[in-house]
C-alpha cells in the first residue's frame, strides 16, 4: 500500500468508540510514531479544546502533539481570524469553540451584526436561538462548525450541531459557512500550516459522507475503515469509491 508523509485521521469511530479505544488504530498510530511520522487527528466535534482531545488520546495510550489536533471548532476560529480579522463575533457553543475564539484573539460579544458562529451546544435554549437569529438578520455573516445532524453517544444518536444550525437557517432563510468535514477547510489548514503537496496527504475515517468525502472534495486519497458509521459495503455502493477500504488499520502496518 502507498505511504504517505501526512496521516489526517478522524477521531470518533476510527480512534474510539464513546469511551472505548479501538486498538487497531492504536496500535496503527505507534507504527507511525515509530517511523518518525505523527499523525494528525481531525475532528468534527466542536466541543472540546485541543488539550481536552490531547488527554483523552493520552488515556488511550497515543501521545500526540497538540499542533496536529485539528477541531472543527479550531478551524472555524482560524477561518475567522484569517476572513473577517477584527470583527466582532457572537456565538453558540462551549468551550471548544470559546477558547479557539479567544486563543485567535477573536473578541467574542454577546450580539453582532458583523458575525455569529455557532457549534454544538448541551445548554442551547430558545434565547440563545433567538438572538443568533436576529444577529443573522440584521446582516451577521452565519458561520457553523459542522452539518452533523446526529452523532453517537452511549445512549444512541443524538441531535449534532446541524440539526441547529438547520433551525436557525430554516427560520432566517440564510444558508450557513460549514468549516467541518465534508468541506475541506480542516485539511487545508494542515496543508497550508504544514506545506504538504496533495499527493502527500490521506485522510482516514468511519464515516463515508463526512471523512471520505472531505477527502475527496480537496482532493486527497481517502481510506475507509470499517469500524464505525459507514460499512464497507455501503462505502463500495457510493458513485465515487475511498482510494482504499480496510476492516481496520492494522491492515496497513
Ligand atoms: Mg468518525
Amino acid at each position: 500500500m502507498k505511504t504517505y508523509k501526512c496521516y489526517c485521521i478522524d477521531l470518533d469511530g476510527t480512534v474510539y468508540r464513546g469511551k472505548q479505544p479501538i486498538k487497531e488504530t492504536v496500535q496503527f498510530v505507534h507504527h507511525l510514531q515509530h517511523q518518525g511520522i505523527e499523525p494528525f487527528f481531525v475532528t468534527n466535534n466542536a466541543s472540546q479544546t485541543p488539550d481536552q482531545v490531547l488527554s483523552k488520546l493520552a488515556g488511550f495510550g497515543i501521545i500526540a502533539k497538540r499542533s496536529h489536533i485539528m477541531t472543527s471548532a479550531l478551524a472555524a476560529a482560524k477561518y475567522i481570524a484569517l476572513h473577517y480579522p477584527g470583527k466582532e463575533v457572537s456565538m453558540i457553543g462551549e468551550s471548544g469553540l470559546r477558547e479557539s475564539l479567544l486563543e485567535k484573539g477573536v473578541c467574542i460579544v454577546p450580539s453582532s451584526k458583523e458575525v455569529f458562529v455557532m457549534g454544538i451546544d448541551r445548554d442551547i435554549t430558545y434565547e440563545k436561538i433567538a438572538q443568533a437569529s436576529l444577529d443573522i438578520r440584521q446582516g451577521a455573516t452565519f458561520i457553523s462548525t459542522n452539518s452533523d445532524r446526529a452523532f453517537p453517544n452511549e445512549r444512541g444518536l443524538m441531535p449534532g450541531n446541524g440539526a441547529f444550525t438547520a433551525l436557525i437557517q430554516s427560520s432566517t432563510g440564510v444558508e450557513p459557512i460549514y468549516i467541518g468535514k465534508p468541506h475541506g477547510h480542516m485539511l487545508e489548514m494542515i496543508q497550508l500550516e504544514h506545506q504538504y503537496s496533495k499527493e502527500d496527504m490521506v485522510m482516514i475515517g468511519d464515516n463515508y459522507d463526512t471523512d471520505i468525502m472531505a477527502g475527496i472534495n480537496f482532493g486527497i486519497d481517502t481510506i475507509h475503515v470499517n469500524t464505525g458509521v459507514t460499512s464497507t459495503e455501503e462505502a463500495l455502493l457510493k458513485p465515487e469509491r475511498p482510494t482504499v477500504t480496510l476492516e481496520n488499520l492494522v491492515e496497513c502496518i
